[in-house]
């Protein structure tokens, strides 16, 4: 049998005070620049290369007021908001975050961030559903990829900033083992150039690990994205907060060949309109009779279940576009563009112009199949105003440690997020956390630290059963767990997610930790306080729906 061979070495930056960022999106590189800048000494520890987010994906763009004495426009945002969160939002979360969009905006462009002008030199803003005015910042549709552009570069070049790319944090390490309330002292990595585990000094800890899509079948989130800091500050302690409600994106392109490719919502903002084939058909043919092409928008199933027809918010589209492949037995819709601008949404559009093309579709053109896909995590830890977390049993700050970005739930989004404020929040709390630390430096962690457990351990020497439970657990969440849910449905998911849970468990025991491992952990973990939050809720609200809860 071979041995293990899990080094432990312990890091520490000599005398200065250590702060590790986890993640390189949007949310950690803003934090560590702006902690950068102001003298400290940062580690950015990230799974891939730094670029590898769900930020580099994102399309669609940041919404923002620039103008604070603009009354009007800022609360209208904030209307927007406050509806597309059902009621759940934090108002005072709501309010400050939109006021201090165009400072964070400022922030990013000072970064180098650029965002697409007219000719007249001023933003050209776009709308996405549930936005009732264009306001959405954007670089065509390739905004993250824009903005993570910035950063990284930015990032790589910055002296106090030390990236760590290729590096999974595997957990975090209590500063008393057993005692959340004493804080955390720092985290044990897999370097996945040697298969060492790291153990890392952290005086600060900032999670800033993104979502966890990777947990359903179609999902428009990259292979990053499997919940590690969620699962890892809940062992450690933390408490988490609406993991029920998941955001599916309803224009996911669909077709086989290729993974659930996002269409931006902006599409729809520039009047793309959904259609099921009967509305198709019927589209058609009224084009041709009247020998002109008519507004597609009559048309659109998606009127039976909002007023705003395929502009309503995500929600309501999505559960509108798996209700009607339910009753049509399809496997997709149509995202129908050809009564629009074809030179426009291609000089819009370039990135889908071009992927819509590998599969010899045009835009302005041909109807795009197009089926709903897990998207964002609304839910996730939830922290305070300043992105601190809470300890899950005392109700107390967790000391030293942060959450930011899409890891964290902060309370903007309510029971739906609107559509481009994820990036905007990201940005506000990463500024706040940075500030507050900058404020008030961290203290040095003086004990040693425990290093990783290595005896005894040996290298997986079957993966098969890894991949299986991964494919066992997205297809239970798929189908149990997914946009319209029922009772009997959650509760047959929990029931499979605890065996499945039992079988990671043996092998975490006895095996040394490799990335598929690790990550199958925490998604089963992040699977079941999904699971769980669904099945505690009593009411049908924002993106949570249970057709048993539904008053006749
Ligand atoms: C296709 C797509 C389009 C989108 N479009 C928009 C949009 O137009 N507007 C908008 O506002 N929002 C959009 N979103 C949502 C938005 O992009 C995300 O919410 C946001 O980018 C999250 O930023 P983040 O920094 O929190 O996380 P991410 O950008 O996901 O970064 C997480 C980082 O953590 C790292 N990481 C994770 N686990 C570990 C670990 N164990 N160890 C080390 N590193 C780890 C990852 O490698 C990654 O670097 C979109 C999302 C997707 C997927």
């Amino acid at each position: 049998m071979k041995k293990c061979r899990v080094v432990a070495i312990l890091m520490r930056t000599s005398g200065a005070s250590q702060i590790v960022i986890i993640g390189s999106g949007i949310a950690g590189l803003f934090c560590a620049i702006r902690l950068a800048n102001a003298g400290h000494l940062v580690k950015v520890i990230t799974k891939q290369r730094p670029i590898d987010s769900s930020t580099n994906w994102a399309q669609g763009g940041i919404a923002a007021i620039l103008d604070k004495t603009d009354g009007i426009g800022l609360a209208s945002h904030i209307e927007d908001t406050l509806k597309s969160g059902d009621g759940e939002c934090d108002v005072s979360v709501v309010n400050s975050v939109i006021g201090e969009a165009g400072d964070r905006i400022q922030d990013l462009l000072d970064i180098g961030v650029i965002f697409e002008r007219g000719a007249d030199g001023e933003f050209h803003l776009a709308k996405e559903g549930g936005h009732s005015n264009r306001r959405i910042l954007h670089s065509k549709d390739a905004t993250g990829k824009e903005i993570e552009r910035a950063l990284s570069q930015t990032a790589e070049q910055h002296e106090n900033i030390e990236l760590m790319p290729n590096n999974l944090a595997i957990d975090l390490i209590q500063a008393e083992h057993g005692n959340p309330n004493a804080g955390i002292a720092g985290v044990w990595c897999l370097d996945q150039n040697t298969q060492e585990v790291m153990t890392v000094h952290a005086d600060t800890l900032i999670l800033a690990t993104g979502g966890f899509g990777q947990l359903w079948y179609q999902t428009t989130n990259p292979k990053v994205a499997t919940g590690d800091g969620l699962a890892m500050a809940y062992r450690a302690g933390a408490r988490v907060n609406n993991l029920a409600y998941i955001q599916f994106h309803p224009t996911a392109l669909a077709t086989k060949s290729d993974r659930p490719f996002l269409i931006t919502e902006a599409m729809r903002g520039e009047g793309g309109v959904i259609l099921d084939d009967e509305g198709l058909d019927k589209w058609q043919k009224q084009c041709k009779k009247v020998a002109t092409i008519v507004s597609p928008e009559q048309y659109s199933f998606t009127l039976k279940h909002s007023a705003m027809g395929s502009m309503a918010t995500r929600d309501i589209v999505a559960r509108a576009i798996d209700k009607q492949l339910k009753i049509t037995g399809k496997s997709h819709v149509y995202l129908v563009t050809s009564h629009l601008d074809e030179t426009l949404l291609n000089s819009h559009f370039p990135t889908i112009s071009s992927r819509l093309k590998r599969h010899g579709l045009k835009l302005g053109h041909d109807p795009l199949p197009i089926s709903p896909a897990a998207h964002y995590a609304v839910g996730g830890l939830d922290v305070d105003d300043i992105g601190r977390p809470f300890v899950r049993e005392s109700g107390k700050i967790f000391p030293r440690l942060y959450a930011i970005g899409e890891v964290a739930c902060t309370g903007m989004h309510g029971a739906n997020r609107l559509a481009s404020n994820s990036l905007l929040e990201a940005v506000v709390y990463a500024s706040r956390t940075a500030e507050h630390i900058i404020s008030n430096p961290p203290t040095n962690y003086q004990k040693e630290l425990p290093h990783w457990r290595a005896d005894g351990l040996d290298n997986l020497f079957e993966h098969a059963p890894v991949v299986h439970d991964k494919n066992e657990l997205r297809r239970t969440m798929s189908q149990e767990v997914g946009i319209v849910r029922r009772f009997s449905r959650l509760n047959r998911a929990a029931r499979r997610l605890e065996l499945l849970g039992q079988e990671v468990d043996r092998l975490w025991r006895t095996s040394i930790p490799t990335r598929s491992i690790i990550e199958l952990r925490n998604l089963i973990l992040v699977g079941q306080l999904v699971t769980e939050d669904a099945i505690a809720r009593k009411e049908n609200c924002g993106l949570h729906f249970n057709q048993d809860l539904v008053k006749e």
